[in-house]
């Protein structure tokens, strides 16, 4: 009996656990929302809206209180619409202050509203924190393509958003690096051939720490980030790992992945960006130099791919590859990231929270770099579990867990 024959990879359905296929661009261009604009990801969004050719251009950029940066980028690229979600900040705004054809609109719930808007074809949800989801539930809810850099939002709802993108008929494309990668190297292969997903690790700057050592770091040894240029509050996750554990529950839900299958792995050179291992033994690695320009655009571009401003790997240099299994006792954070990922319902929430205010305790001197791991664990451990928590119930838990970090870093 001949095997069954499998259809051409032109028409084959992608993966079930790779997102939908966003809208074909239209010839005149796509209007983006970058949420975040001032920050890391959102210049670098910038960049790559300008060196695009006039395929996408800046419809809406939101920041927090960065008003002179905010008001800069919009005298540059001359989007409809500047929303500053800080009403303090925002009421420095002089009058003359914008440039002429952009609005200015005020507070979260401006943001929400616009960000709705059907003018807009893409949304990059580049806001830090929990403070990044309710403006990516609100482009999903009104069936947007968000290109989702705020992976707080999967970690804290995970289960919430993926139902409300399907019944919305909205999509969520990656923008960090990692799961850009696996979304990548999943197009070599059906879900049931997927053995593995193999996030890398860069180890962050105390990759070689002892866990003695640790203990003592300042604030400035935590913001040297040996490979990575990005905001205050990532680069203090890299360096506990914690990011790699937010990244664990990120990909449990974004690429529906049992948690069984997720796994770590070190790689120092930051050069391969994750991996896909099939059920034949072989492993599909996405690579690039740690430049998230790349991830960024193919978010925009997806399915297509189009030359754009991100640095490429010279293979005429010479290029090392390193690997190495990470060390769960020195870097504590994964363990929460693997338990948190495998037990989902109400610990991405409480994980995220109590991470968040852990940091912004360590940022201002008043707890220890190893307390970050340590009071997470704790928070976790003691939080009343749910199962299947509503928005309510997860936002009750965020402001709980952090009200418990600032309890115990009184202690
Ligand atoms: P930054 O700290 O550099 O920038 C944060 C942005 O969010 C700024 O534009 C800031 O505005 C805005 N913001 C902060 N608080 C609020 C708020 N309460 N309401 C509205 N806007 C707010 O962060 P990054 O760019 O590094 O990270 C952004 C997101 O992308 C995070 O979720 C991070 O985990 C993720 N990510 C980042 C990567 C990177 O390379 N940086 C890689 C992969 C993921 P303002 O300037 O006014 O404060
Ligand atoms: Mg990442």
């Amino acid at each position: 009996m001949a095997a069954p024959s499998r259809p051409p990879a032109t028409s084959r359905a992608l993966p079930a656990f790779v997102p939908a296929t966003a809208a074909a661009e239209p010839a005149s261009g796509l209007n983006v929302a970058v949420l975040g604009s001032t920050g890391s990801i959102g210049t670098s969004t910038l960049e790559v809206l300008a060196g695009s050719a006039g395929r996408f251009r800046p419809h809406l950029l939101a920041a927090h209180s960065s008003v002179a940066a905010i008001l800069e980028q919009a005298h540059q690229c001359r989007p409809a619409w500047v929303v500053v979600t800080d009403p303090a900040a925002a009421a420095t705004i002089g009058t003359g202050a914008l440039p002429v054809g952009t609005r200015l609109a005020v507070g979260p719930e401006a943001l929400d509203e616009l960000v709705a808007d059907p003018a807009i074809d893409r949304v990059v949800s580049a806001i830090v924190g929990a403070a990044g989801l309710r403006s990516t539930l609100a482009a999903l809810e009104a069936g947007k393509t968000v290109a989702l850099a705020n992976k707080e939002t999967l970690v804290m709802a995970g289960p919430l958003v993926m139902r409300l993108a399907a019944a919305r008929g909205a999509t969520l494309l990656p923008v960090d690096s990692e799961h850009s990668a696996i979304h990548q190297a999943l197009r070599s292969g059906t879900s049931d051939e997927v053995v593995r997903i193999i996030l890398t690790a860069s180890g962050g700057p105390f990759r070689t720490r002892s866990r003695e050592s640790l203990q003592t770091v300042t604030r400035e040894e935590a913001l040297r980030h040996p490979t990575w240029s990005m905001g205050p509050k990532i680069t203090i996750d890299s360096a506990t790992m914690m990011n790699k554990a937010l990244e664990l529950i990120e990909a449990r839900w974004l690429f529906g992945c049992p948690a069984e299958k997720l796994a770590v792995v070190v790689h120092p050179q930051s050069v391969v960006h994750s991996l896909v291992e099939f059920i034949d033994g072989s492993v599909m690695a996405q690579m690039g130099p740690p430049d998230m320009k790349l991830p960024i655009q193919y978010a925009l571009s997806y399915p297509a791919r189009h030359d754009g401003p991100a640095r490429r790997l010279d293979f005429t240099q010479g290029l090392r590859l390193d690997f190495e299994p990470p060390d769960p006792v020195r870097f504590p954070a994964l363990r929460l990231g693997h338990e948190a990922a495998a037990r989902g319902g109400s610990c991405g929430a409480v994980l995220n929270a109590a991470n968040e205010e852990a940091v912004r305790g360590f940022l201002a001197g008043e707890i220890r770099f190893t307390d970050i791991a340590d009071m997470c664990s704790r928070v976790l451990d003691e939080h009343a579990y749910q199962a299947d928590p509503s928005l309510d119930d997860i936002r009750r838990l965020d402001v709980w867990a952090r009200q418990e970090v600032v309890k115990w870093a009184r202690v």
